[in-house]
């Protein structure tokens, strides 16, 4: 089902831009995820910033992008992505990224279009797309420069998972820098973005106005968690995304605790193989190979069945709206010695925030109360509210945007720096012009 069509539905200013640079969000302006902003200054150079979905129920979707040759994707999370291959509707259009998000793209776009057939959710682009978008990939290093129209452009490490980048944007006036989803903290499969001096930040502000627990402490009250659990005889369900959150907890079990018994099961078994493809945006990969061959892969029904018996299963959905984690939760829901260890933020509406709050979740439907030891732990790879200001201080740039986050986490940021960086905060469908 075709939602919109090029030329229907843009709220896009038809007029070209005086001067300066005009920054004109589609999605992810006042909202967290669900990003797209179109970037255009005088030369008529214009490009596209990312293009994802909001995976709710139903799923929340951007405005419509105007006509583009170039897109710069920095990470293949679905709200940034899951949009893309609806841009193939302009002829010959560019997607410009890494290796490894254009590789885990595929798997990204077939597991989106799947889950929108199941559930009976309109997507506005189809299997062709998806096959051109395939092949409009343009992939860079990290550092190497490429020209977009009058424009200079390239791609830094932004920490938040491996292949995730930051965009810097040189044009004849001003340089931009794009944090993309960001993390300036080492974490086990990444090290952390640097900064980069710049006249205009788009930054990412997720955390504004919230502190990380020390990362260190985190992991090491998570292993002391698991092993209790173990020792009185339980399984633990450990719900992670399959980009990264996943690759992580398996890292921080192999380090601290490799005599447990411990499965993988779900997308981030397949996400992982391309990993392996692209080991240039791992950090140490030959101690993720261990990792992985330590790792007993799900890949069948009877795999599923015998992890039943493991120590801990580390699987998708991360925020318990699907996936085989609520396959596994049914059957471990009996056994009060079994624990469900919850590794990060959970959105509004979702099963794990519904967990959390009133120890019931939707199981193929039925709610069903859950009385088992349910935990949180902050192990998030987005950088908390003192990295986002450090960040944002070491990049002096004159004017700020924050953007991919909720309002109360732009407040902070704002009355904490508004002093020393001319900040706007940018609301979908309102462009912003910056001239100085
Ligand atoms: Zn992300």
């Amino acid at each position: 089902m075709v939602l919109y069509n090029p030329g229907q539905f843009t709220r896009y200013p038809s007029e070209p831009v005086d001067s300066g640079i005009r920054f004109h969000y589609l999605g992810g302006g006042n909202e967290v995820g669900n990003v797209g902003c179109i970037i255009e200054d005088n030369t008529g150079t214009r490009i596209l910033i990312d293009y994802g979905l909001a995976p709710t129920r139903p799923p929340k979707y951007p405005d419509q992008s105007p006509p583009i040759t170039d897109a710069i994707i920095t990470h293949s999370h679905i709200d940034h992505i899951g949009m893309v291959p609806w841009l193939t509707r302009f002829n010959n259009v560019k997607f410009h990224g890494t290796s490894l998000t254009a590789g885990v793209s595929e798997i990204m776009w077939k597991d989106t279009y799947k889950v929108s057939k199941i559930e009976g959710y309109p997507l506005s682009w189809d299997k062709r797309d998806l096959e051109y978008a395939l092949e409009s990939w343009i992939t860079h290093e990290y550092g190497e420069w490429f020209a977009v129209g009058a424009w200079k452009c390239r791609l830094h490490r932004a920490g938040h998972m491996p292949g995730a980048c930051m965009v810097e944007i040189e044009t004849p006036t001003h340089k931009i820098l794009w944090s993309g989803d960001l993390d300036t903290r080492d974490s086990p499969n990444t090290y952390g973005a640097k900064p980069i001096e710049c006249d205009i930040l788009c930054l990412e502000a997720t955390y504004g106005g919230k502190n990380h627990p020390d990362r260190k402490e985190e992991e090491s009250r998570f292993v002391s968690a698991v092993q209790k659990i173990v020792q009185r005889g339980g399984v633990v369900l450990v719900p992670a995304f399959a980009s990264g959150r996943g690759q992580d907890i398996l890292r921080i079990l192999h380090r601290e605790a490799p005599h447990l018994n411990v499965h993988y099961d779900g997308m981030g078994t397949r996400l992982t193989r391309k990993w392996f493809e692209n080991p240039q945006h791992i950090r140490d990969p030959e101690t993720l190979m261990k990792v992985w061959k330590w790792t007993k892969k799900v890949s069948s029904k009877s795999d599923r069945k015998k992890a039943l018996q493991a120590d801990v299963i580390v699987t998708t959905s991360g925020m318990l709206d699907g996936g085989p984690a609520l396959w596994y939760l049914n059957r471990l829901r009996n056994d009060s010695a079994n624990g469900i260890l919850i590794t990060g933020y959970q959105a509004e509406n979702s099963g794990g925030r519904k967990l959390l709050d009133e120890g019931k979740i939707s199981i193929f439907g039925n709610i069903t109360k859950i009385d088992l030891e349910i935990s949180q732990f902050q192990l998030s790879n987005h950088a908390g509210h003192s990295e986002l200001c450090k960040f944002a201080k070491d990049c002096n740039p004159k004017s700020m945007l924050l953007f991919h986050a909720p309002e109360e986490s732009r407040d902070v940021i704002f009355s904490e720096m508004g002093k020393e960086i001319d900040i706007h905060l940018p609301v979908n469908g309102i462009p912003i012009h910056i001239n100085s």
